[in-house]
């Protein structure tokens, strides 16, 4: 991350930075975004998520895959990781300043999917 992006690309940028399950621990149809990647809720156009193109390997092989998950697990996951992040971040611990970068898109994240 370089320049400042605008705000409407923050919730991509915040998905990018959602901890998602290994890919050797789920099942096909999350590996391949039918199901949610976290509670295997069947996806909908309405309700999934895109979460980026993410590298593993698998099978011995550097495979990209690109899970999806709901709404609701990516609030959950977002305010998970947001949680984390303020503990380790200045910045983000201060009630008067400003919160970093992460703390900004990570905190839009999860306003943009209430549960
Ligand atoms: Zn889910
Ligand atoms: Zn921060």
């Amino acid at each position: 991350m370089t320049a400042r992006t605008p705000d409407r690309t923050a919730p991509m940028e915040g998905v990018a930075l959602l901890v998602i399950p290994r890919l050797g621990t789920l099942s096909e149809r999350q590996v391949r975004g039918i199901t949610c990647v976290w509670d295997a809720a069947l996806l909908t156009p309405c309700n999934a998520v895109s979460l980026g193109p993410r590298r593993a390997s698998r099978a011995g092989e550097r495979v990209t895959w690109y899970p999806r998950g709901c709404r609701s697990c990516v609030a959950v996951a977002a305010l998970m990781r947001l949680t984390i992040h303020v503990r380790a971040c200045p910045n983000c611990q201060r009630e008067d300043g400003d919160p970093c970068d992460t703390g900004r898109v990570l905190n839009q994240l999860f306003r943009e999917y209430p549960r």
